[in-house]
């Protein structure tokens, strides 16, 4: 049994031993390091992830009140984030940077910057109240009070958007075509009357904006036509184009170049051969063919901004013109229409 057990003097014990500590080192020196290299990794996520949220409006503050970047260079980071789409953000900058702000007139535009954030976001009473508050100091802001026109009208409220009129006509400013929108967009949205009389009262009153004409040919062809002025047929060929065969007024085709090259393209008469509009032309040369597998299709430009858009305005939706937009067609692969798409 002795043999078994290795005396304390033996050179082997001493390698023995110092082979063991060597290994309980090396193992508390291991988990030592595992477990500070995790309290690091945890530490860092946990200062990352508050980084990641977004800043309370205090904090913001704050930060506005004590850094050293100026209030323009926070405008410029404030139009950034509007610009992206981070419309909460942008509001947040700009309340804070009004909150900071001593000077009125600095209050004033911070308000109006503000108000079109919350046009552009969507929230329109919100801005109708934050251009109300502005201008109770300044109200002949000529840009807050446009601002409050496009607000009401976005929430249809057109009796409040004229009134704002008769305030920018004091101001001399033209706004005849405003008012004209507006009494059409007010007309046309009115409930008590019947289609009948709406098209009866775009004909009196003489209505030759785009969303009239629509109107009146969607619902009273025959009249359409008759107060239709044949100069505008370029300004709404979509509409004309998505028209019954039922609904044409031949004499009044007939006696246009453009309205007989663009029926003859659809198929609908035989007018004419052939027509100066290259995308007309193509589709009446194609049917002498009797290939019938092409069509127009239809965009929009604002005539002011160049601004295109796939669906037709009364008002450009960049720089808020009314009836701005004109037609651009051009092919695309597909069967004629059969009846109108209003
Ligand atoms: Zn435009």
């Amino acid at each position: 049994m002795d043999t078994l057990f290795i005396e304390f003097r033996d050179p082997l014990f001493g390698i023995i031993l110092f082979f063991a500590l060597i290994f309980i080192v090396s193992f508390v020196s291991y988990w030592a390091t595992r477990i500070r290299t995790k309290e690091d990794s945890e530490q860092i996520s946990r200062f990352l992830n508050s980084l990641s949220s977004s800043p309370s409006y205090q904090e913001l503050k704050q930060e506005i009140e004590h850094s050293c970047i100026s209030d323009k260079l926070w405008l410029q980071i404030a139009q950034s984030y509007s610009s992206n789409g981070e419309t909460q953000m942008a509001i947040q900058i700009y309340q804070a940077l009004c909150d900071s702000s001593k000077s009125t007139e600095q209050k004033s535009h911070l308000l109006i910057l503000l108000a079109r954030t919350y046009f552009k976001a969507g929230f329109l009473q919100r801005c109708e109240k934050t251009l109300l508050e502005m201008l109770a100091r300044r109200p002949r802001t000529v840009e807050a009070l446009k601002l409050l026109l496009l607000t009401y009208e976005k929430m249809k409220l057109y009796d409040k958007a004229l009134e704002i009129t008769v305030v920018l006509n004091e101001l001399e400013l033209y706004i005849q075509d405003e008012i004209l929108h507006l009494n059409t967009l007010k007309l046309l949205e009115d409930l008590t009357l019947s289609a009948e009389q709406k098209c009866t009262y775009i004909v009196k009153q003489n209505l030759h904006s785009r969303r009239a004409l629509e109107y009146l040919f969607v619902n009273n062809a025959h009249l359409a036509w008759s107060h239709f002025n044949v100069q505008d047929a370029k300004k709404i060929t979509d509409i004309l184009w998505s028209l019954n065969k039922e609904s044409l007024n031949l004499d009044i085709i007939s006696s246009d170049e453009y309205l007989s090259g663009l029926y003859s393209a659809k198929g609908y008469v035989d007018f004419v051969k052939s027509t100066l509009v290259f995308e007309l032309d193509v589709l009446i040369k194609l049917r002498t063919h009797d290939i019938e597998m092409a069509s127009l299709q239809f965009e929009y430009r604002c005539t002011n901004c160049a601004h295109m858009s796939l669906f037709a305005q009364a008002r450009c939706s960049k720089c808020n013109k009314i009836d701005s937009t004109i037609v651009d067609i051009s092919l695309t692969q597909g069967r004629h229409e059969t009846s109108n798409t209003f």
